[in-house]
C-alpha cells in the first residue's frame, strides 16, 4: 500500500523490534511483523499484532524487570 506519512513511498512486508514503555519498565519485543515503508520507514502494524503485542508486554511487565526483551509469537 502507499505510505500515508511520506505519501511517496511503497509499503513492503517485513519485521520491525516495537519498544513499550509503561510502568517503568521498557518492554522490547523483536521480529514483529509489520508493513514497512520503503522510502521514510514508517511502519504499519495490523490490530491483530497490536492486539498480540499487548499481550506479550501484559505479560513481560508480570517478571518484574527494569528491561524486558521478548520475540514476537503469533497467537
Ligand atoms: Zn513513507
Amino acid at each position: 500500500m502507499r505510505c500515508i506519512v511520506c505519501k511517496h513511498g511503497e509499503t513492503a512486508p517485513g519485521t520491525v523490534t516495537v519498544s513499550v514503555e509503561r510502568a517503568g519498565t521498557v518492554v522490547v519485543v523483536r521480529d514483529v511483523p509489520a508493513d514497512v515503508c520503503q522510502t521514510c520507514g514508517e511502519e504499519y502494524l495490523t490490530a491483530q499484532v497490536v492486539e498480540q503485542l499487548e499481550s506479550l508486554v501484559d505479560k513481560a511487565l508480570g517478571a518484574g524487570m527494569d528491561v524486558a526483551v521478548r520475540r514476537y509469537e503469533a497467537a
